[in-house]
């Protein structure tokens, strides 16, 4: 059985403390929400933090709501059971809902927050192993070794961004409100994501994510969420796509967008605009739209199912989305569920 290592486990009564404490202890620190990602990393030696910040019971980060200021505020301390059963957000962000219910089992979904599912750590088939595991592997380079050994010869970490909720607020234009010692900032999700498996995230270890926001002027949108994985739950994606769609009264595309996850260290947008805005979504915008989604989906060797099946799988989420948000009847097999 893999033991948790000793660690000093820290309760701030509140976020500004939480954050002068990360800034004080640096490295040392990590946040923990619902620590269900943290607690098995820490236990398999991939996150050796000497303190453990803990959010759990800060009510700064809780709440739902919907007003004229904000749009849609989501506290980040929020579960992603309680995310996925608002009425609200069921209503307004379909999309939202159905990528926070089907992040692993309602037992996690239980624990887990909505803000450790934006930050997750990435993934690889082989950096998420015991330490006694990739000691006899030889290390890899986003945990105590140099090299990637997925690609060899890549000079950065392949590790695959794997969030089902973060690919729904890039489609969505959220904004991401942090917390550091000096002050809070907006940062939006097109901002937010680094550039590669190490560097995932672009903010500073010791900013604390306090809430989500999503604008009024995305309300009217529909959207959707389709998660590729083996399993009906319990799995991480290895294909996600999240797109949404606005027609204007003449039934033309307004707006459109397509986001992809799990085939990148950082979520892909797909430049969907410039085909569909203005136009009448037929079935072959949509087979353009799909092929532009697989030029830029690039899922390597290293998660479940082979790269190229993802690959080719990214064209048919895509359609499926897009004919799911438009009505437009597809022919052929990537109309079967
Ligand atoms: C078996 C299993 C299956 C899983 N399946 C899925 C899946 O299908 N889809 C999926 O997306 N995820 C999956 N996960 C990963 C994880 O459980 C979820 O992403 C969950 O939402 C993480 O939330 P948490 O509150 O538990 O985060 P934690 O484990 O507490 O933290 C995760 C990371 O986020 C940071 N963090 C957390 N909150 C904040 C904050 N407010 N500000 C700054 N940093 C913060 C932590 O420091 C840590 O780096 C799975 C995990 C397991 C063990």
């Amino acid at each position: 059985m893999l033991r948790l290592p000793e660690f000093n486990y820290v309760k701030p009564k509140s976020l500004q403390e939480a954050a002068r404490l990360m800034a004080d202890l640096g490295n040392d620190a990590m946040i923990v929400a619902g620590g269900t990602d943290l607690y098995p990393k820490m236990k398999r030696g991939q996150f050796t933090p000497k303190h453990l910040i803990s959010l759990k019971t800060l009510s700064e980060m809780k709440g739902i709501r919907v007003d004229d200021k904000d749009g849609m505020w989501i506290g980040a301390g929020e579960t992603l059971t309680a995310v996925a059963q608002h009425p609200q957000v069921n209503e307004l962000f379909p999309a939202l809902a159905q990528a926070a219910g089907s992040v692993s089992s309602p037992q996690l979904r239980n624990v887990g927050t909505i803000g450790g599912n934006i930050f997750v750590d990435t993934r690889c088939n082989y950096y998420d192993q015991t330490f006694f595991w990739r000691h006899a592997a030889g290390f890899c380079m986003k945990k105590d070794g140099q090299i990637c050994l997925v690609a060899p010869k890549s000079k950065v970490c392949l590790a695959a961004f794997s969030s089902d909720t973060a690919p729904v607020f890039c489609s969505l234009d959220a904004t991401a409100h942090l917390i550091g010692r000096d002050g809070g900032r907006a940062v939006p999700f097109t901002q937010l994501y680094g550039r590669d498996g190490i560097n995932y995230l672009a903010k500073r270890n010791d900013e604390l994510l306090r809430a989500i926001t999503i604008p009024r002027s995305v309300f009217g949108r529909r959207s959707v969420y389709l998660k590729l994985c083996r399993r009906g739950s319990f799995d991480f994606p290895v294909l996600g796509v999240a797109a949404t769609l606005k027609l204007n009264a003449d039934g033309m595309c307004d707006t459109a967008t397509v986001v992809l996850t799990a085939v990148s260290s950082v979520p892909v947008y797909v430049d969907v605009d410039s085909i569909l805005r203005g136009q009448k979504i037929t079935a072959e915008l949509i087979e353009s739209v799909a092929e532009t989604a697989a030029a830029v989906s690039h899922p390597v060797d290293n998660t479940d199912m082979d790269y190229w099946y993802r690959k080719r799988m990214t064209k048919v989420y895509v359609k499926r989305a897009l004919a799911q948000l438009s009505g437009v009847t597809l022919k052929g097999p990537q109309t079967r569920k």
